[in-house]
């Protein structure tokens, strides 16, 4: 049975004591409301604060994640973090892909991959996020979209590589917009994104692959999203970062979790 993963991506919000105050107030809330024992929640503040909320989350189940990564072990790239510095700072996700880096950083599926891969030599969990634009949706190229954004990513990925990997589908026009897919909208992507892995690897490993939703997950349509049949999580920007709302989340996977272990 696939557990239900909520990360939080701050993307470039909060500096060092906003983050910790903010980490406070939701290891807190974790304390008073413990996630149910298929539930991980992560969140993944900016490269400055990673350090410390490595120490600050120590006795909580909350986890840690990076928002992007360099593809190369080491040397001259002003600018970049590699891996293992991620590992070192105590991250085991990263995630890869955003459609804001694709956007404004120019990454592409190439570039995607071989993130992805130094992630997983490294022991880190790359969330590989795909999705749409609002022109492509229109033009009903959904699908084709999303299908050579996984091929690209997963290019020459081992079974054992691919099986480590978690994938964030993400219509681009939902992100930050207020505009959300619909359930039904995302769970028809998702139940895609599953056969594609089907058809590239094999059905065992596309059951367990685990699928977050993300665009405008808040705490009004968390739960329904959650509570899809493939929707596995979620990545949250906006509401990541104000402590009630990414609780609020999490309690919905809580139930979302509890009703899909019944069912
Ligand atoms: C995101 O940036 O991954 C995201 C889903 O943002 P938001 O929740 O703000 O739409």
């Amino acid at each position: 049975m696939r557990g239900i993963v909520v990360a939080g991506n701050w993307k470039m919000n909060r500096d060092v004591r906003a983050a910790a105050e903010l980490l406070r107030d939701i290891a807190s809330g974790l304390a008073a409301e413990a996630p149910h024992s298929s539930v991980t929640a992560v969140v993944c503040p900016p490269f400055p604060s990673l350090a410390l909320a490595s120490e600050l989350l120590i006795g909580s189940p909350l986890r840690l994640g990076a928002q992007n990564l360099h593809f190369e072990n080491d040397g001259a790239f002003t600018g970049e973090v590699s891996a293992s510095m991620l590992r070192a700072a105590g991250c085991d996700f990263v995630i890869v892909g955003h459609s804001e880096r694709r956007q404004f950083f120019h990454e592409d599926d190439a570039i995607v991959n071989r993130k992805a891969r130094k992630a997983l030599e490294h022991g880190l969990t790359p969330i590989i996020c795909v999705g749409e634009t609002l022109e492509q949706r229109e033009a009903g190229s959904t699908e084709a979209v999303v299908r050579t954004q996984i091929h690209g990513a997963f290019e020459g990925f081992s079974r054992e590589q691919a099986a480590a990997v978690m994938i964030a589908y993400e219509p681009v026009w939902a992100i930050g917009t207020g505009r959300t897919a619909t359930p039904a909208q995302a769970q028809e992507v998702h139940a895609f994104i599953r056969a594609l892995t089907s058809e590239l690897y094999d059905s065992d490993l596309a059951a367990a692959m685990i699928i977050q939703y993300g665009g405008s997950m808040k705490p009004d349509n968390a739960f329904e999203l959650l509570s899809q049949a493939d929707v596995d999580g979620g990545l949250i920007g906006g509401a990541s970062i104000i402590a009630g709302q990414f609780l609020s989340i999490l309690a919905s996977a809580n139930r979302a979790a509890l009703a899909k272990h019944q069912a």
